[in-house]
């Protein structure tokens, strides 16, 4: 069964693609903060006494995230090479799966929410909800939000993430709710068209 589907699963090449489009035009945009200690008598900035990063992997076709890759670093031979890995328990759900959107409610402890008002409450309130999922690898879109008393918020969300059944999908929503989560309705979406990598312009 040279070539066949089954095969290729598990390959590189399976998993380095865009997940919506599967695209293997990808570009990774690095994030970088860091804090050099300057040498006194060369003026050499060297040694990094801190540093922060940030990876995001894009894909050239659609310009979406792709959640299921993380830049990793490595020495080797005293250079840093980079290199993109799979995020080993996303990455199969996401390439091979279809896009569910689910229309939900999550109660949360008003603790949780940062900010309910102004341009950074739609990502507070997602973030409240379901963490990095949230604001990371699902298309939320929060609707609006109700404070049940003075200690509890109901978000009512829009979801979209991909998963290969509703079981799966209903899962991942139970695993990343940050509170008491209420699935109204999900439904199957179609997959976006797949990129051919061929395209002329
Ligand atoms: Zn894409």
């Amino acid at each position: 069964m040279e070539g066949s589907a089954q095969e290729s699963l598990g390959t590189q090449s399976s998993w380095l693609r865009c997940y919506r489009c599967w695209s293997q035009n990808l570009e990774v945009q690095l994030h970088y903060e860091g804090i050099l200690k300057v040498d006194a008598d060369t003026g050499e900035a060297v040694d990094p006494v801190e540093e922060v990063q940030e990876a995001v992997v894009q894909c050239l076709d659609c310009l979406h995230d792709q959640p299921h890759l993380s830049l990793t670093f490595y020495d080797e031979d005293g250079r840093r090479i980079s290199r993109i890995e799979p995020v080993e328990d996303r990455w199969e759900r996401m390439v091979t799966g279809t896009p569910w959107v689910a229309s939900c409610t999550v109660t949360v402890d008003a603790d949780q929410v940062e900010s309910c008002s102004g341009p950074d409450a739609a990502e507070s309130l997602a973030f409240a909800a379901f963490g990095d999922h949230g604001t990371r690898e699902f298309f939320t879109h929060v609707r609006f939000h109700k404070h049940e008393d003075d200690t509890t918020i109901t978000v009512h969300l829009l979801v979209e993430l991909y998963a290969r059944s509703p079981e799966e999908a209903t899962e991942v929503l139970e695993a990343a709710a940050r509170g008491r989560l209420a699935i109204t309705s999900l439904a199957e979406e179609s997959r976006p068209p797949a990129a051919t990598g061929d395209d002329p312009h």
